[in-house]
């Protein structure tokens, strides 16, 4: 062509200093004159710091006008095939009149010769009534080469060096034409001689994507979609930088966003993950075109040129964590194709003999699954190749056939295959049965399945009408509707915080401080992504930087509200919601608030796919139907609720409780001293004190809710006795609680003097109680008892040496009589209320949800 230059022979394999990129356009963006523009602004704004190299598509449609103009002059129909000719001629000369003004003239001149040459071929098309795949790429290429041309003047009309390159000059391919593949070794080179001067001078070249030459000097091209390749190829053969291929989305996404809607972009994907997607369908890139770069370590960007927003990077980085899956893509119009035979099971070779028969004939197989008795192949390939398969194979098992080894070669048209991608998936158990489980939901039946051996994908072959559904099912099922916060790693747990009181302060305190040991003992990385008080909450998906978490927490102690802080207004449920949106590793939400309302709060975090930890009784404590529809719904949804520090605070009640059962043991009875504040009482009451001095210094020594009524009635144990019993199993049904209070509740609400005063009343009577249990060796403890069907919580006289007789000031002590411990009963005791140790309680239910590892 007139317009380009031949490559210098200059420019050796050295590569020069400083930083080099390629940018590829893809025909959306330069579609028209405003796009191209926009496109070109990309390309100078790059141009401004980096060396550049633009690949450019052809203008959007172009490629398959000439296609179907190919094929229309093939018929016969020569005149419809000079109109599109024509038409393009015309668009492309608009186009440059729009970009250009007045200085398009040479350029004009090169349009109209390139469309000259089209219609001659064309002509020739139709008077030979034959198309070989030869010349249908020399048509195919016309639109790559009048695209550069435009791109060329506008980006030397906004300064820089623009120089239009047909790449049928220099980027050698072999001879697949359609489907030509890179030489490696000679391309690179090549390459090299072409652009490598033309950099130094400080020109921007323009390269035709899709397009390559033969062999023997005749045009190629690398497929549909091909330009992405050609950047690739480019980036790699020149040791760029990086690569940014710009079109029409904000990077790879979840899953086609014209199948699924609520797509969502995924920030970072691994060289073999985006090899993977593009391979089963996802055209945002060419199937080829990670190869390249792969082994250099090259990145590729890829970004929506009208918006220009942050899109995906592909790179070598392995980010495993907790997600298995990171999109699902899908090859329409695929045919299966078996191979059957009882005589082939055990005999090596057979799958070779398979691949070996398609491969001579060039056909690509989309997947492979071979059954466990080894009487059968199913593969996977492109419709259009089906009929070929079928005689490919029929051809090479012949003799097999005539013998009997092999029964049948069977083609099953109309199927797609549907993938799940995602490196995580290899250290994620029970994947395959989520994906067949979301599937049979939907009652979508599945022909072949198959995983690679690298357990980086899952694919399997489903109608192809069904092919939608499926992708909506995996991506339903698999939480890709979330927004992605662009890092997974390692045993990561995000944390949503509800109410950072003292206890909830003193847990951030814990995991600011332990974070380190946390992880090298454990591989525990928790974070904190989002807090929540009563006036608001703060929210950071990517997790709260560990200063801003501290200043949170020094802000909470100072009394200030998280509104007061910057928070978002609105409820803890509000919260869950919105920190839901995001793609959260394993989210957790844990309660250390004392909020009456939290049950509802749960409910969404189950609902949406969050665990929950609790050290707030209200929710699990409230009416039997509001806590058994709470574990119902968790248990359906799989999600885990934990509330070990609604007990005994730091005390392993719970834990010890589920080791019983699951070990198999059956449990009879749990008894408990389970306030401290009322073990203070009791000790002092024992050493002679008065009912009201012993109260006045537990209220001296801040043992007591601000209101000491709230310990005196016994509410607390009574609430921690129900949760007792609910999650022991030992109370299923709502069995009235009795409880014996040492005080009235109606007292509540009275001021501290007054009460104490109304309080010496009880001295007296409380005083005979204690002396006439000294006289038979026993001494009181206010206990809680919980049996099958029975809750029962006041004043025991013990025996002064059992354990709760011997229980000193504010421990706590829980006995379980089971079938195993019935003579004695397992004790578990110690510090059963504090700041420190509830939080303590807290981390270990967050921990023991970290441990179990499953999909979130
Ligand atoms: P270009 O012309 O820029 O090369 P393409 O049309 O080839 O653009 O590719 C972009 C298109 O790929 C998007 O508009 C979208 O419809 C489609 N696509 C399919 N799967 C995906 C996916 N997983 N992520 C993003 N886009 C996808
Ligand atoms: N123009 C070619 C096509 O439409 C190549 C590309 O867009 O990447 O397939
Ligand atoms: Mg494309």
């Amino acid at each position: 062509m007139s317009g380009t230059e031949r490559p210098g022979d200059d420019g050796g394999g050295e590569h020069p200093p400083g930083r080099l990129e390629v940018h590829k356009f893809g025909g959306t963006s330069v579609a028209d004159a405003a796009r191209m523009e926009t496109a070109v602004e990309r390309a100078l704004r790059a141009a401004a710091g980096a060396r550049v190299v633009v690949v450019s598509s052809a203008l959007a449609g172009v490629t398959s006008a000439l296609a179907e103009a190919a094929a229309a002059a093939l018929r016969g129909e020569v005149a419809r095939a000079l109109e599109t000719a024509e038409e393009l001629r015309l668009r492309h000369e608009r186009v440059l009149a729009e970009l250009a003004g007045g200085d398009g003239g040479a350029v004009l001149d090169e349009l109209r010769a390139l469309a000259a040459a089209l219609a001659g071929w064309l002509r020739s098309v139709g008077a030979l009534g034959e198309l070989t795949p030869r010349t249908r790429d020399r048509i195919l290429a016309v639109g790559e080469k009048l695209a550069v041309r435009l791109f060329a003047v506008a980006l030397r009309r906004g300064g820089a060096r623009g120089v239009p390159l047909d790449a049928d000059e220099f980027l050698e391919t072999d001879d697949r034409f359609g489907e030509a593949g890179v030489l490696p070794g000679v391309t690179d080179a090549v390459v090299r001689a072409a652009l490598a001067a033309r950099l130094e001078r400080g020109e921007v070249p323009v390269v035709t994507g899709f397009v390559g030459c033969a062999p023997d000097g005749s045009t190629t091209t690398l497929g549909r979609g091909g330009s992405d390749l050609t950047a690739t190829v480019l980036a790699a053969a020149l040791g760029a930088d990086e690569v940014t291929i710009w079109t029409d989305v904000d990077g790879v996404l979840t899953a086609d966003p014209r199948v699924v809607p609520g797509a969502q972009g995924i920030r970072q994907l691994n060289f073999r993950e985006a090899t993977e997607l593009s391979f089963y369908g996802a055209r945002v890139l060419h199937p080829r075109t990670i190869l390249p770069v792969a082994s250099h370590g090259i990145p590729v960007r890829i970004r929506d040129t009208f918006t220009a927003g942050e899109g995906t990077v592909v790179d070598g980085r392995f980010t495993p964590g907790s997600h298995p899956v990171k999109a699902i893509s899908a090859a329409a119009a695929q045919a299966l194709v078996t191979v059957e035979g009882k005589g082939m099971a055990g005999v090596p070779g057979v799958a070779a003999r398979v691949f070996g028969a398609l491969a001579r004939r060039g056909i690509s197989v989309t997947m492979i699954s071979q059954s466990s008795s080894e009487a059968s192949i199913t593969l996977v390939v492109p419709a259009h190749d089906a009929i070929e398969a079928e005689l490919a194979l029929k051809r090479e098992f012949r003799a097999d056939i005539t013998h009997g080894e092999v029964d049948e070669v069977a083609v099953r048209p109309g199927v797609g295959v549907v993938a799940a991608v995602g490196l995580g998936m290899a250290r994620t158990p029970g994947v395959a049965g989520r994906v067949f489980g979301a599937l049979a939901r939907r009652g979508i039946s599945v022909h072949a399945i198959a995983q690679g051996a690298s357990e980086m994908n899952i694919s399997f072959a489903v109608d192809d009408r069904a092919v939608p559904e499926a992708i909506r099912a995996l991506h339903d099922d698999f939480g890709l509707h979330r927004l992605d916060t662009g890092e997974d790693g390692g045993k990561r747990i995000d944390l949503l915080l509800m109410g950072p009181g003292s206890v909830g302060r003193a847990l951030a305190g814990l995991l600011l401080e332990r974070s380190a040991h946390l992880f090298r003992r454990f591989g525990l990385r928790a974070r904190v992504v989002a807090v929540a008080d009563r006036s608001g909450y703060l929210l950071e998906p990517g997790g709260i930087a560990p200063e801003a978490l501290r200043a949170v927490v020094e802000a909470k102690a100072a009394g200030r509200s998280l509104a007061s802080l910057g928070g978002a207004p609105g409820h803890a449920a509000v919260m869950v919601r919105d920190a839901l949106r995001y793609r959260l590793a394993r989210p957790v939400l844990v309660d250390t608030s004392a909020y009456p309302d939290a049950a509802e709060v749960f409910r969404e975090a189950l609902r949406l796919g969050c665990d929950v930890v609790t050290a707030n009784k209200a929710p699990l404590a409230g009416p039997l139907e509001g806590f058994t529809s709470l574990l119902a719904e968790a248990e359906e949804r799989g999600r885990i609720v934990r509330a070990e520090a609604t007990v005994g605070a730091g005390l392993p009640v719970m834990d010890t409780l589920e080791m019983l059962l699951a070990t198999g043991d059956r449990l009879l009875e749990v008894e408990g001293a389970l306030s401290g504040t009322l073990g203070f009482v009791m000790t002092m009451l024992e050493e002679g004190a008065l009912l009201s001095e012993a109260v006045e210094e537990a209220m001296r020594r801040g043992y007591t809710e601000p209101d000491p009524v709230a310990d005196l009635s016994g509410a607390d144990v009574g609430r921690k006795a129900t949760i007792l019993g609910r999650l022991s199993g030992l109370v299923r049904s709502d069995v009235p609680l009795r409880l014996a209070g040492l005080v009235d509740p109606a007292l509540a609400g009275m001021e501290p003097d007054a009460f104490l005063a109304r309080l010496r009343d009880f001295d007296a009577p409380m005083q005979e109680r204690v002396d006439a249990a000294r006289r038979e060796g026993r001494v009181l403890r206010y206990l809680a008892r919980v049996r099958p069907d029975s809750l029962e919580v006041g004043l025991a006289a013990v025996p002064a040496d059992s354990p709760p007789g011997a229980l000193r000031g504010t421990d706590n002590l829980i006995l379980f009589r089971s079938e195993r411990y019935a003579a004695r009963p397992l004790v578990v005791t110690g510090p059963g209320a504090g700041v420190e140790v509830t939080a303590m309680g807290v981390l270990a239910d967050i921990m023991r949800i970290a441990a179990e590892r499953r999909p979130s």
